[in-house]
C-alpha cells in the first residue's frame, strides 16, 4: 500500500510519457512494445565473425531508451529491454557459445552503478540457455568513446582490455548495448582471439 502511494506520488512528480507515441504514464506502451522484432545479422565483420543487433540506432525510440538505461539506469527501463529480448525472434540460437559482456573500468562501472552490457548479457544468457564469463576485463580507464573520432577511439582503447586466465572458451558471444563504429567490440574479439577463443559473435541491441 505505501509502495503503491509512493509510486503514485513519483508518477505525478515525474510523469512518464511512451517514448515511440507519447502516450502517458509508461517509458514505452504495450502496443509499441508488441510491434513485431526480427534480429537483424550481419556475417563476419573484421575481428567479429558476425554481429546480430535487435534494432537500428537509427531509431529513435531504442536510442532514447538506451541512453536512459545507460545514464540513468531505471529499472522499468529494464524491463522494458527483458520484454523485448523475450518477444524477439533470432535465427542463431548459439548453442555452445559463452557469453562475454563488455566489461567497463571498474571506476567507470562504480561511476555509473551498473555495467549495462552485464545487465543485458544476463537477459540473453536466460533467453538462450548460456552461461556467462566475466574474465574478460578492461584495465585502462580510457575517456568516453562517445567524444572521440574513430582513429582517437581505436587509440583510447589501446591495451584496454585483458582475458583473465581460466579456460577459454571455445566460442563467445561477446554482448554490449550498442555497435556504432564498432571500435569497442573489434578490440574486445581481437583481445578474445588472440587468448585462443575461436569465434567471437557480437549481440548488441542497437547497431548503427
Ligand atoms: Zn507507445
Amino acid at each position: 500500500m505505501i509502495h503503491r502511494l509512493i509510486n503514485k506520488v513519483k508518477d505525478l512528480l515525474f510523469p512518464k510519457f511512451c517514448v515511440n507515441c507519447e502516450k502517458e504514464g509508461v517509458w514505452l506502451c504495450e502496443a509499441c512494445l508488441s510491434l513485431e522484432n526480427l534480429a537483424q545479422e550481419d556475417r563476419a565483420v573484421a575481428n567479429l565473425d558476425g554481429i546480430t543487433a535487435l534494432f537500428n540506432y537509427g531509431d529513435n525510440t531504442i536510442s532514447k531508451l538506451i541512453q536512459m538505461f545507460k545514464y540513468n539506469y531505471l529499472l522499468e527501463i529494464a524491463d522494458i529491454f527483458e520484454k523485448i529480448i523475450t518477444e524477439t525472434k533470432f535465427n542463431n540460437t548459439w548453442t555452445d557459445f559463452v557469453i562475454i559482456p563488455v566489461p567497463l573500468h571498474a571506476r567507470r562501472e562504480r561511476e555509473r552503478g551498473l555495467n549495462q552490457a552485464e545487465v543485458l548479457a544476463m537477459m540473453f544468457a536466460k533467453k538462450f540457455g548460456l552461461s556467462i564469463n566475466k574474465n574478460l576485463n578492461r584495465v585502462v580507464y580510457t575517456v568516453q568513446q562517445a567524444k572521440l573520432s574513430g582513429e582517437e577511439r581505436r587509440q583510447n582503447l589501446k591495451d584496454a582490455f585483458v582475458f583473465k586466465g581460466g579456460a577459454v572458451p571455445e566460442k563467445v558471444l561477446l554482448v554490449d548495448d550498442v555497435y556504432t563504429t564498432g571500435a569497442t567490440m573489434q578490440e574486445c574479439a581481437r583481445v578474445l582471439k588472440n587468448n585462443g577463443v575461436k569465434v567471437v559473435w557480437g549481440l548488441v541491441l542497437a547497431k548503427g
